[in-house]
């Protein structure tokens, strides 16, 4: 299991999430994996990868993707970043998506830093048919904010949008002038609009605004390339904002609203995962298994497939160690180790292939004369059967249980 949790820890780290939030996420996976369900399970890098991913969806939620509008006044969105993160496309995909709730909303051409900035976001206005509030005369991205917010008020426009201005990297100035903004304007929400496919600087210029401002949530942006959106983990784990959407794309409906359950299969790329964790935890294999946990599901399952599961979990201790985990099954647990340490696992083995095909599959069949012969076959005691016996009826229902398609029964039991 050790090397599985290397394989998840490869798997986040290349995904660009950043080298101390792959540390501190791996401490929680690492505990709840060795605490105990991963022993359980029949499939335990299948049972690794499901913490991973129930811990990452954790972790990245929780879920919020409401606006939170106001219905006193215009509800007042700031939308912040760095150049190019893709702040003034997200000012048309928010409008877009208000305008599916009839909401229209007034955006404000706050970014003064470059004259194509203004143009662009009144092309956006006239593509989607709303106000763009402008002002070309002076230099003050506060003063049109400010009188932007005041014509929403004048004109009945529920929802303000501000496009603000963007650097290349994170400056003193730039920071200054946000923060002017967020003092003098007061927005409602101040999101930040991260470029997903920018990996760790998408980290590290969210630490530094999320140090200048009271984010109140991140929308990540370019999702639609080959980003698997590792570093969303890491900006979320330093801002502690929600992550609003996700960007997928150029084009106005490419915003969608953030799953963390979807994002936690990227990061991890499950199929990946599965086959690489499968491979270190070899123990039964594949198409086995199925029928195995197919048998067990139907109430199918023999002492034929009792032995070969014997035969193959080889582990020392670990059959021991599953049972010791298993509710109630502590004594099994003795049993079991005095099993494999005596060596009566080949005497447990030498027995089942002394019975016959009928009595493998229905051992109730065995009675005191069956019971000697086979004991006689297998050169042990009688009682030693009798104890296998009761052994395999008390595994059979557990094992039933782990395996049935009732899934949600499975976990409940592992959870415990
Ligand atoms: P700003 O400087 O933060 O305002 O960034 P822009 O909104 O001007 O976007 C910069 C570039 O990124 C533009 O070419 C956009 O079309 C592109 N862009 C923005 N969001 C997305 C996205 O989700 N997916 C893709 N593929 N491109 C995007
Ligand atoms: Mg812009």
């Amino acid at each position: 299991m050790r090397d599985g949790l290397k394989i998840v820890e490869e798997s986040l780290l290349e995904s660009d999430v950043s080298y101390s939030v792959v540390k501190e996420f791996m401490t929680h996976v690492s505990e709840k994996a060795l605490g105990k369900r991963v022993l359980l399970s029949l499939r335990p890098q299948e049972e690794l990868v499901r913490i991973v991913h129930e811990e990452l969806v954790e972790t990245l939620g929780p879920v919020d993707s409401s606006l939170h509008l106001r219905a006193d006044r215009p509800t007042i969105l700031m939308l912040c970043g760095l150049q190019g993160s893709g702040k003034t496309t997200t000012c048309g995909k928010l409008t877009q998506m208000l305008r599916e709730q009839q909401i229209e909303p007034l955006l404000v051409a706050a970014d003064l830093q470059r004259p194509a900035a203004i143009e662009q976001l009144k092309v956006i206005g006239e593509q989607l048919g709303v106000p763009v509030h402008t002002e070309t005369d002076h230099q003050d991205p506060v003063k049109v904010c400010q009188n932007g917010v005041a014509r929403a008020q004048r004109d009945g426009n529920r929802v303000v949008i501000l496009d603000t201005a963007g650097r290349l990297a994170i400056d003193e100035e730039l920071m200054a002038q946000l923060k002017k903004i967020d003092r003098k304007v007061g927005p409602d929400q101040v999101y930040l609009v991260v470029d997903g496919m920018t990996g760790q600087d998408a980290v590290n210029s969210a630490g530094a605004f999320n140090d200048a401002l009271e984010l109140d949530g991140v929308i990540m942006t370019k999702l639609d390339g080959d980003a698997r959106g590792g570093a969303l983990l890491s900006v979320k784990q330093v801002t502690g904002v929600p992550v609003k959407f996700i960007g997928t794309g150029e084009r106005f409906d490419a915003l969608e609203p953030f799953r963390p359950e979807g994002m936690a299969s990227r990061i991890l790329q499950m199929g990946d995962i599965v086959a690489a964790a499968r491979e270190a935890h070899r123990i039964v294999d594949e198409s086995e298994r199925e029928t195995l946990e197919e048998k067990m599901a139907t109430g199918q399952f023999s002492l034929d497939d009792f032995k070969n599961m014997m035969q193959k979990i080889t582990q020392p201790g670990l059959m021991g160690r599953m049972m010791s985990l298993m509710p109630g099954m502590g004594q099994f647990k003795e049993a079991m180790e005095s099993a494999e340490a005596g060596g009566q696992m080949k005497q447990i083995i030498g027995a089942i292939n002394s019975m016959t095909p009928a009595e493998r599959k229905n051992p109730k069949l065995i009675d005191a004369s069956r019971r000697t012969r086979i004991a006689a076959g297998a050169g042990v005691q009688s009682s030693s059967i009798t104890q296998l016996i009761k052994q395999f009826d008390t595994m059979k229902p557990m094992m039933q249980m782990m395996a049935g398609k009732g899934g949600g029964d499975r976990m409940a039991m592992l959870r415990q």
